[in-house]
């Protein structure tokens, strides 16, 4: 597959919704992307294929998907499996890339109930409206900021070839801003070289898999999706790390745990990490404001407390199946559920609290602003408040400077 077309942006549409103010928005993506970086015509599909498959082989291709939301899209349509806007949407959902609903036409978020079970995560993704003139362009620009920061988050993922794949930066005005990220890039590549070199020497498992995923479900075919090595990867060769002793106390103030493993196992860190989390549970304790969850009055927040997942095992060392969390400087905790529950949840689940577990990641990035926060709620995503990677809509997952 030709790597120069991965970063497409895909445009879900109805024609006789919004085929016009679809037009309009095109022109602006096109102008600012690329006529090659955006897809919307359904007629260019060819007759005959399947249409599903089709579809599936366009979003392999693409990075972030838009669906345009007139005051028609809802429609009987929809409970039709082979209308084109569902497959589209679930397929976009499926293969857990950003899906931006723009709401046009002053039309507002669909109902829950109003959808078809599998579009029903659609609901809780943030919508961006597009107003008529004199609005248009000013709403336009707020999208084309977030398709920007979900397409660089993109590229930074994938290793090669990075000067074919930033053509559309150069329009940017800040050149000191593209020159900074091409040296991260080229820092990035420059471990990538090193480890894998490393690895095919070591005679280590294929270059195709993903180091970092922490799901055990095997490898996508794109591994645009997977996500990158860092920077700060742990030697797989790792010894005894005897500085990886400290373990986390099984709860304290503002924080639980979870799958800490029989006294702790999974639970050891550098002193320093441990030190974090306890002051990520002070701080989110400390907050004076009270919450309102589902199901119950307003709590504080300590009642609420953030629930910390694996971080290494004493010493570091393999935590299969995940190719991190070796070096004590990695953790993960759960996002924050409606109802305060120390349970998991996913972001497309009903209990998800995307606002506040956005407030523990925002309280997170201003305790350690150095940190790597990976998560995949798009919104968070789309705000650059986290990065996207495979297997993290279940959990935060923070990696310590
Ligand atoms: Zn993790």
């Amino acid at each position: 597959m030709d790597e120069s077309h991965k970063d497409q942006i895909f445009i879900c549409y109805r024609r006789d919704d919004s085929a016009w103010v679809t037009g309009r928005l095109y022109d602006r993506l096109v102008q600012r992307f690329g006529e090659g970086s955006v897809f919307k015509d359904i007629d260019s599909i060819p007759l005959g294929t399947n249409f599903k498959q089709h579809i599936n082989s366009v979003l392999e291709q693409c990075s972030v998907v838009v669906v345009v939301i007139g005051d028609k899209w809802i429609d009987k349509r929809l409970n039709d499996p082979r209308d084109h806007v569902r497959i589209e949407i679930e397929s976009a959902l499926q293969r857990d890339i950003p899906v931006i609903p723009l709401l046009v036409q002053n039309a507002t978020m669909p109902h829950e109930q109003s959808l078809p079970e599998s579009l029903r995560e659609l609901h809780y993704r943030n919508g961006i409206p597009i107003n008529n003139d004199p609005h248009f362009h000013v709403d336009m620009n707020r999208l084309i900021k977030s398709l920007e920061t979900i397409l660089l988050q993109k590229r930074l993922t994938v290793p090669e070839p990075i000067r074919k794949r930033l053509t559309w930066l150069p329009s940017i005005p800040q050149k000191r801003i593209i020159l900074f990220v091409g040296s991260i890039f080229f820092i990035t590549v420059t471990v990538i070289i090193l480890i894998n070199w490393k690895r095919v020497t070591g005679g280590s498992p294929t270059l195709n898999e993903p180091r970092f995923a922490e799901s055990p479900t095997p490898a996508p075919t794109n591994t645009t999706l997977s996500p990158a090595p860092t920077s700060t990867t742990p030697s797989d060769d790792i010894g005894e790390n005897q500085s990886i002793a400290t373990v986390l106390p099984e709860s304290g103030i503002g924080y639980v745990t979870n799958n800490r493993g029989p006294s702790g196992k999974f639970q050891f860190g550098l002193a320093s990490t441990i030190n974090a989390i306890q002051d990520l549970g002070r701080a989110w304790a400390s907050r004076g404001v009270q919450v309102r969850l589902v199901g119950s009055g307003p709590v504080r927040y300590r009642d609420v407390p953030i629930s910390i997942g694996q971080i290494s095992l004493k010493g570091g060392g393999p935590m299969p199946p995940r190719r991190n969390h070796r070096d004590g400087r990695e953790f993960d905790i759960r996002p924050i559920r409606t109802d305060g529950q120390n349970a998991s949840v996913t972001i497309s689940d009903a209990v998800y609290s995307r606002d506040l577990t956005k407030e523990l990641v925002s309280l997170l990035k201003s305790l350690f602003p150095q940190a790597q926060i990976k998560f995949n709620d798009s919104d968070l995503v789309t705000q650059g408040l986290t990065t996207f990677g495979q297997g993290f809509h279940d959990h935060i997952h923070v990696r310590l400077p």
